[in-house]
């Protein structure tokens, strides 16, 4: 039987009782902070258990894409070593919403598993919670299972939960011996591949709070999951999940692309990782995550890395798990579309990241390489925090990866040494920076948490409607530096959020006491002051504390457009658009997103476009507060990690432009940005881009910067315009200088006839006009005497002659005639006045014969 077939009879089999078939919800849950990826089918009903929500109908069930790498439940370390955990899998589920419990789950179970499936009972065995013997005695009843291969086990086999909160409840599995031993109870739960677990009933019963407590549901429900590919194997009759059709399409290519057999163990495990990560990939892109420094991101990098790692076992080195997205995209684009959809997509995003890892990978490598010989020759056994560090920190070495590598020489690594260097780094960045825009030294993470008692009352935030607001003094502090001041009511914003510190002062009775920072420790808002006059601050006394107006809008203009600057990327480029992180001060604003390629410049284009016709429409700010988060969610408002599950938030809406979390500050009117103007477009990561923008005054200020460019290029080129015609008449000057040079010699020699001197020569000349011109040049040179130059002006002979003043009136000495004898020789004619005349001939080759008859010519006509 096919995998296919197998997916689709269980759907059958639960339509046939009354199931609604329902989709897979994404793998990616945008909407559960909670959650870093979809871990069971159960996820999606969530609201239902928990009692808040509802569905129309009462029992459902489906096939869930699942991705187990984070969290309570994470198997990235088991998969590729064992044949059964993977990363990403199916799970088939079963649903019951306040409907049946548990006999039917039970009793419906085995009849899919024995009567359609015909699984031999002899090897099945069912375990149920060690207080549950309701769930105990209707196995016995309601299936023919072998009674004693029904078994009680304790909270960590049999009592399942899907984090570290919510729904939970006592459950019952079914496992499967597939070995000749049976009938040995001894295999149940051992954790070996002989026998495993196959399906999971949960009977939902609880929910667990923040503090740990169970708490009962207002109704009880069945939510079950079987592991599609383990199941493919058992009725596959195979010993391990990747030897089903499920996988080996996906070895079959690895081994092709590697030319690498699916034989010895030790090239399987690396094919088994290999197929199995690029499952996780390709889901997890295609429904929307990017590989990325935190978050999810990192775990997708991480999963990523490892697969990359493992192809070198197998020499491949070039990007390669892109490749096998086509083979994923044939066998499962049939039940799952997106795939299908996002493949290029997905092939862009993962090609990318590993180009980017390869580049780290062999020099990493190489110092790993490095560090494991000196430690080995020094015989240690551990790598010390420090190497691990820099190979994560310069490298991109995910500390687990560096253990893996490490683990499989014998070593191990100094976690604890390196986690000291993490926290180090951290404090590091966190502890001193320059308040963006202000040029300030921001100092943070020092005495103020001292006094900030837990108790007491909250600073409540006034500057959602006010810059200005009268407060009191709650509580003070000073040390040598600084005043802290803790208010009832404050209009000052706390760095959140990407929106930076408001500034501001403290006006008590007419003394202003700037503010230099601003702080929250537990809902308190305290403001660092330099107190420098020693101004009396006690609890009680009342001041007004005042924000930086114009700043504080300028930050609120940047904010704004923020929100429309992302409901425009994800017109232009596609809902894939994540935000990736921002900062939002008065200068500019920066928005971080997951982008693959660069944006064209008709894109950024049309962003800047599509923002800016929308600022014009003179959208109202509506500011939906403390609304809890479910209702939010329902409106549709966009949100981000950092939201939890459960609380009240904050939602921002501009009419029908945008909505979203948000806990920022804004304009009330759109049209108060005034314009909105991208002034760059960069990558920041791969997969992650950058934008830079400017609202308000700041485009302003940018036009004006700009023009000042304009003006200061037209400047340059009027000034390199002039330098050109200043060199171009040098250089022509130059060119003339050079060519007179030629007379130079010919007017130092001369032949003499009948008392007349003679100057010749051959000349390199352009044009006749310039022949001419050296003519004139050379008659004005000889005091008396006859001058010709001959010269080849492109393929013809060009002849002047020249005679001076003196020899035309007493020798009646004429240059036309010269010239015209002349010509006669080089196949040509020509003539002119007495004192210079030219003449142009055919026969080049002439030239130096001409030459040496001038004497006799001028002679004849002496
Ligand atoms: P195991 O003990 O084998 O890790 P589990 O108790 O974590 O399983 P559940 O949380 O009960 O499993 O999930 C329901 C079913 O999903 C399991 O019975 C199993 O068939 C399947 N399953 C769980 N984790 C994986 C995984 N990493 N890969 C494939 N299938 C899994
Ligand atoms: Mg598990």
């Amino acid at each position: 039987m096919t995998s296919q077939e197998i997916r689709q009879q269980f759907l059958d089999f639960f339509k046939s009782k009354e199931h609604k078939i329902v989709q897979s919800a994404p793998v990616v849950p945008f909407d559960d902070p909670t959650l870093l990826f979809t871990n069971a089918g159960m996820n999606q009903f969530k609201d239902v258990f928990l009692g808040h929500g509802s569905r129309e109908y009462k029992r459902a069930a489906d096939t869930q894409k699942c991705i187990r790498v984070s969290g309570k439940h994470n198997d990235l370390e088991e998969v590729g070593h064992d044949t059964y955990h993977h990363t990403f899998f199916e799970m088939l589920g079963n649903w019951s919403f306040g409907d049946y419990y548990k006999a039917e789950a039970i009793e419906w179970a085995w009849e899919l598993l024995t009567e359609v499936w015909k699984l031999p009972k002899e090897r099945l065995w069912a375990t149920v919670y060690k207080d549950d013997d309701e769930a105990f005695e209707l196995w016995k009843t309601k299936t023919d299972i072998n009674p004693k291969h029904i078994l009680k086990f304790g909270e960590k086999d049999n009592f399942w939960e899907m984090g570290e909160t919510g729904p939970c409840g006592p459950c019952s599995e079914i496992h499967i011996n597939v070995s000749d031993d049976f009938d040995n109870p001894s295999f149940v739960n051992a954790g070996v591949p002989e026998c495993i677990e196959i399906w999971n009933l949960v009977f939902i019963q609880y929910n667990r709070d923040e503090t740990g407590k169970l708490h009962e549901l207002p109704a009880k429900h069945v939510d079950t999951g079987m592991g599609f590919e383990r199941v493919c194997a058992v009725m596959q009759k195979k010993s391990s999940n990747y030897d089903t059709d499920v996988f080996t399409p996906l070895i079959n290519e690895v081994s092709k692309l590697s030319n690498v057999k699916y034989g010895k163990e030790e090239d399987r495990i690396p094919m088994r990782v290999i197929a199995d990560h690029i499952r996780a990939l390709t889901f997890a892109i295609a429904d929307g995550a990017v590989p990325g420094n935190d978050g999810r991101g990192y775990v997708l990098r991480r999963i990523l890395r490892r697969a990359a790692r493992y192809g070198r076992k197998l020499h491949l080195k070039d990007p390669f798990l892109y490749k096998l997205v086509d083979v994923l995209a044939k066998t499962m684009g049939d039940v799952f579309p997106e795939i299908k959809e996002k493949k290029d997509y997905v092939k862009k995003v993962i090609k990318a990241e590993e180009e980017s890892f390869n580049a780290t990978l062999d020099r990493g490598i190489e110092l790993f390489d490095n560090v494991v010989k000196k430690l080995q020759k020094q015989n240690i056994k551990v790598i010390p925090g420090e190497d691990v560090f820099k190979l994560y920190d310069t490298f991109g070495f995910p500390v687990d990866l560096t253990n893996v590598m490490a683990r499989e020489i014998g070593l191990a690594i100094d976690e604890d040494g390196f986690n000291k260097l993490m926290n180090e780094q951290k404090e590091r960045s966190r502890n001193v920076h320059i308040m963006p825009g202000t040029g300030q030294l921001k100092i943070t993470g020092y005495a103020p948490e001292i006094f900030v008692s837990k108790s007491g009352e909250k600073t409540e935030f006034t500057g959602y409607n006010e810059l200005k607001t009268k407060a009191k003094v709650t509580s003070n502090k000073s040390d040598s530096d600084f005043e802290y001041v803790i208010l009832d009511k404050s209009p000052f914003y706390v760095e959140a959020g990407g929106q930076i510190d408001d500034t501001g002062e403290l006006v008590i009775n007419n003394n202003v006491l700037p503010v230099v920072d601003v702080l929250k420790v537990d809902n308190k808002t305290v403001h660092i002051v330099a107190n420098d006059e020693n101004k009396i601050i006690k609890p009680g006394i009342e001041l007004i504390a005042k924000v930086d107006e114009k700043r504080r809008w300028d930050i609120m203009r940047n904010h704004s457009a923020t929100h429309f600057l992302h409901r425009a990327l994800r017109m232009v480029l596609g809902t894939h658009v994540q935000q990736a992180g921002s900062y939002v001060g008065p200068d500019r604003l920066r928005f971080d997103f997951s982008h693959y390629s660069k944006l064209s410049a008709e894109e950024i284009r049309e962003i800047e476009t599509i923002v800016n016709e929308q600022l014009r429409r003179n959208l109202p700010m509506i500011h939906h507060r403390d609304t809890p988060f479910e209702e939010a969610k329902k409106m549709g408002a966009i949100m981000f990690f950092g939201d939890k599950y459960g609380d009240k938030v904050n939602v921002v809406q501009f009419g029908d432009f945008t909505m979203e979390f948000c806990g920022g500050t804004h304009v009330k009117n759109s049209s108060e940005i005034g314009l909105f103007k991208i002034i760059s477009e960069a990558s920041i990561a791969s997969g992650v881009r950058r934008i830079e923008a400017v609202t308000g005054a700041g485009v302003e200020k940018y036009i004006h910067s700009q023009l000042e460019l304009v003006k200061q290029s037209e400047h340059r080129v009027e000034e390199l315009l002039d330098v050109k015609k200043k060199l171009e008449k040098e250089i022509a000057e130059l060119r003339v200088k050079e060519k007179l040079e030629q007379l130079d010699h010919i007017l130092s020699i001369h032949s003499e006839e009948k008392g007349v001197f003679i100057h010749k020569g051959r000349v390199h000349a352009d044009s006749m006009d310039e022949l001419k011109s050296f003519g004139d040049e050379l008659r004005s040179k000889i005091k008396s005497g006859v001058g010709v130059l001959i010269a080849q002006v492109d393929d013809k002979v060009g002849i002047v002659a020249i005679v001076s003043d003196d020899l035309i009136k007493q020798k009646n000495l004429s240059a036309g005639k010269i010239v015209g004898e002349l010509a006669k020789l080089v196949g040509g004619g020509g003539g002119g006045r007495p004192h210079l005349a030219t003449a142009g001939g055919k026969d080049v080759k002439k030239i130096p014969a001409t030459l040496s008859k001038v004497e006799n010519i001028v002679s004849s006509f002496i």
